[in-house]
């Protein structure tokens, strides 16, 4: 790893997403993604998502603004008909009580994303301004284990064992830090066979060739529960990787922003190394806020570095998602 990353996982995992960006797919070629990390259902949480999207429909998400479509929005969206309907004509019924579909109905409409009036006797009706995508081509899950040895090796083969059963992703990988030896055999069998292996060197930061394929994943069927992948891709979508801007505290006087290759990493001055997201938080024992002073008069950011780097880090993914589109 680059120096001033300690042994931060957190650093790695950053790291890989922003490679991804840049390299995916490691063995098949180009293919436009977005990456978001931390993200999974109830039972599982994978650390890095990487959804290869139709860069000729992925417009049409856009159309539908920035941020995740939760599971009664998607509902309403989807639902949409071409012409005017009552809106329980047009939609299944959800099991849950018609109400909760009627206030997404509002929201979904105050947002842009359907229009709606009112019908006879009073009735709701809504059509859809335009058709919601299919936008995903494929769910990749990646696991980060920046040190990968044997006894962790095994530790994590029953949850890649469920990743791989789970029927929602179409590959599942496990990237690690490269050790300047071969990965041995032993270590690959304790892991199920369909999952790939990626090795990472990250001592000059991230570029295109910072990671090398160690083993090569099999295509999984992805036959699980398609509307539980929609929400996971959506989730994807809205939350992206670089939430850090919302989660961390860029408002601290010691936060840092720093260029490791092609990436930008976050840094904090009083630790002199990458903070973990769970310590750069405003409980942290080190916090101090960015003084006021530098959010007004002569500083050369307006709003002062705290709002300039959360306001860099949203610039950062649109270019990424600008890129996808033009692909
Ligand atoms: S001192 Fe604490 S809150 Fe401030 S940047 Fe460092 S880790 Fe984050």
């Amino acid at each position: 790893m680059f120096p001033g990353a300690g042994d931060s996982e957190f650093a790695f995992e950053l790291l890989v997403c922003r490679w991804a960006e840049l390299a995916w797919h490691p063995a098949d070629g180009d293919r436009p993604v977005v990456v978001a990390r931390q993200l999974g259902t109830r039972e599982r949480r994978w650390d890095t998502v990487v959804l290869e999207v139709a860069p000729e429909v992925f417009a049409t998400r856009r159309a539908f603004g920035e941020r995740t479509l939760d599971s009664d929005l998607l509902r309403v969206v989807r639902g949409a008909p071409a012409e005017w309907a009552w809106y329980r004509d047009a939609l299944d019924d959800p099991g849950f009580p018609w109400r909760y579909i009627r206030e997404a109905i509002h929201r979904a409409a105050a947002l842009d994303l359907i229009e709606k009036r009112s019908g006879p006797n009073g009735r709701i009706e809504f059509r859809r301004v335009r058709e919601y995508p299919d936008w995903v081509e494929r769910v990749i899950a990646i696991e980060n284990k920046p040190d990968l040895d044997a006894s962790a090796a095994r530790a994590l083969a029953d949850q890649l064992r469920h990743d791989v059963e789970s029927g929602l992703a179409d590959e599942v990988w496990v990237a690690t830090g490269t050790t300047g030896e071969r990965v041995s055999p032993a270590l690959l069998e304790d892991m199920p066979v369909e999952v790939g292996v990626l090795e990472f060197d990250f001592a000059d930061g991230v570029d295109a060739d910072a990671g090398e394929v160690v083993w090569h994943p099999t295509s999984l069927r992805a036959d699980g529960d398609a509307r539980t992948r929609l929400l996971l891709a959506e989730r994807a979508y809205g939350k992206g990787w670089r939430s850090l801007r919302e989660t961390m505290r860029p408002d601290c006087r010691h936060f840092e922003v720093r260029r490791e290759g092609r990436a930008l990493v976050p840094h904090c001055a009083a630790k002199g190394r990458v903070p973990t997201a769970a310590e750069c938080k405003g409980g942290c024992a080190e916090f101090s806020p960015e003084p006021p002073q530098w959010r007004t008069n002569g500083w050369p950011i307006a709003g002062g570095p705290g709002k300039g780097v959360r306001e860099l880090l949203e610039r950062r993914r649109e270019r990424e998602r600008d890129r996808v589109d033009s692909e």
